[in-house]
């Protein structure tokens, strides 16, 4: 594989830095390094959001014709890569990675226009309605029902693990419409809206202290027949397209390096002499590179408008288990030091410390808020299972 820059990507290279110069403050930058959790929070992501629907920038994933740039993979590489390393924070992932794309794919023409432009613009926030209790790797038993009483589904029951619930105006989600014939056969994807009458939402916190996911409760929820994305029973299906979205849909090869080179930094400041730490840190950094590479081929799938197919299970699992290594040595090399944090509240709002300092803080609320990266959007188990049938057909 040739990775040199053309000419013309290393003009566009340095367009992406000019505008992150500017797009990117100084205190967008501290609260993306102190975020230990898995998404930032739109007060922290919406401003840059913002700034980037006003470049054209803000879905380098979607076709032209529904607001995307244009980008060839490369500049799409070069765009993700440059926005990590310039602490930019993602904004809404569930809207513009799982639901976006679902819509564009599956939508009517009235949905796409309802709801793909507020998902630009990020007036809309959305949050993702899969996992109830008792269903989370075996979906398919999921119990929420929705019936037909009039030109509405009148939903009845639960979801769980809600992550954002609370800061988002609109859920997707599945329910199930019949209980005829194979599980898989009776589930139907919905859109609603948050604010409709009967969802309430409790907070969970997770084990970091952070609060992201929350339960969600549907008491005689009405939803217009208009909000079914696909034919009624045939959810199933937009539910699978979606999770190879939610698994490999987006770059993080940038991301897990700028953690990575934190990390560096640490071990030389800590630890520089210790072999043990030194050997995992250079297994860390060959499985970078390596996957950085998986995801540069997958991108060219994305950007020709397919999906990404089995491999996003492949990406899913190894990217989840080397950002907990990264977690892990840091939290190790940092010692004690970094054990001592306040957990109830986002440390960006509650610290006033010097930035060294601040980020040792963050180690160990992330450390442990990051073991939820292979149970989230499908365990390590249920990963290994997909690709044992699909790649290797056992
Ligand atoms: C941080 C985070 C954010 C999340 N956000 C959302 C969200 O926004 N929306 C949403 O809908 N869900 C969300 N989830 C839920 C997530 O999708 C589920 O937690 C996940 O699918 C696992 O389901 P479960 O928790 O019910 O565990 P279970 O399915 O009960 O699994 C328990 C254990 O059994 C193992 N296991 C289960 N079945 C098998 C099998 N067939 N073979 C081998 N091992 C098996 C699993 O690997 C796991 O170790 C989130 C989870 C996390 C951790």
């Amino acid at each position: 594989m040739d990775l040199t820059l053309s000419k013309d990507d290393l003009a566009f290279r340095d367009e992406v830095r000019a505008f992150l110069k500017d797009g990117v403050s100084d205190d967008m930058r501290r609260a993306v390094r102190l975020t230990t959790g898995f998404i930032y929070d739109p007060e922290v992501s919406l401003g840059f959001h913002k700034a980037l629907t006003r470049k054209g920038w803000s879905v380098p994933h979607w076709p032209k014709e529904h607001g995307g740039p244009d980008w060839t993979a490369v500049q799409r590489y070069i765009f993700d890569t440059e926005c990590a390393r310039a602490g930019a924070p993602t904004h809404n992932a569930s809207g513009s990675y799982f639901v976006g794309p679902v819509l564009i794919h599956y939508g009517t023409p009235e949905q796409k226009a309802k709801y793909l432009p507020k998902i630009v613009s990020g007036e809309d926030h959305w949050c993702q309605g899969y996992s109830e209790p008792g269903s989370g790797s075996d979906l398919a038993s999921l119990r929420t029902r929705a019936v037909v009483e009039g030109d509405h589904y009148v939903v009845n029951g639960q979801k769980i693990w809600t992550t954002h619930a609370h800061k988002s105006n609109r859920i997707f989600m599945l329910v199930r419409t019949s209980t005829e014939g194979k599980r898989q056969e009776g589930i139907t994807f919905l859109l609603a809206d948050m604010n409709t009458p009967g969802i309430a939402v409790r907070p969970i916190r997770g084990n970091g202290g952070d609060h992201e996911f929350n339960e969600v409760f549907f008491d005689n929820v009405r939803v217009p027949l208009q909000q079914r994305v696909g034919e009624e029973n045939k959810g199933w299906e937009v539910a699978k397209f979606l999770l190879e979205f939610e698994r490999g849909g987006s770059l993080v090869a940038g991301r897990v390096r700028a953690q990575y080179a934190q990390l560096v930094k640490l071990v030389h400041e800590r630890s520089p002499d210790d072999p043990d730490i030194a050997a995992r840190l250079a297994e860390i950094g060959i499985d970078l590179d390596t996957m950085e590479m998986i995801d540069i081929s997958v991108l060219s799938i994305l950007q020709s408008g397919k999906n990404p197919g089995p491999i996003s299970s492949l990406l899913k699992l190894r990217w989840s288990q080397i950002r907990q290594q990264v977690t892990e040595l840091a939290l190790e090399t940092a010692g004690e030091d970094a054990l001592r944090w306040e957990p109830l509240r986002p440390l960006y709002e509650t610290l006033q410390l010097p930035p060294e300092e601040e980020e040792l803080l963050a180690l160990a609320p992330r450390y442990l808020n990051y073991r939820a990266y292979t149970i989230a959007g499908g365990t390590t188990e249920i990963q290994t299972n997909i690709l044992a049938k699909t790649m290797l057909g056992l």
